[in-house]
């Protein structure tokens, strides 16, 4: 399981931009902002990148989320 390297949105930082959860590749290990937040980098990370699964970086949360198979998976 990959979690947040920094608990940020570097997206977001690089724009001054501001988030509400974050989510963390699986892939590439990015932590990136959830579609709750304005700029949705994570869903545009996952369609850019092809990296379907994130999990859930917030503290006490244990989840994984595809986003091709629209489809959540506790661990
Ligand atoms: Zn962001
Ligand atoms: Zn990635």
């Amino acid at each position: 399981m990959l979690g947040p390297k920094l608990r940020q949105c570097d997206d977001c930082v690089k724009i001054g931009a501001l988030w509400v959860h974050l989510r963390t590749c699986q892939s590439c290990g990015g932590t990136h902002c959830c579609d709750s937040s304005p700029n949705r980098h994570a869903s545009k990370h996952a369609k850019a990148s092809h990296h379907p699964v994130v999990a859930s970086a917030e503290p006490g949360e244990r989840w994984l989320y595809c986003y091709p198979d629209e489809a959540f998976a506790e661990y």
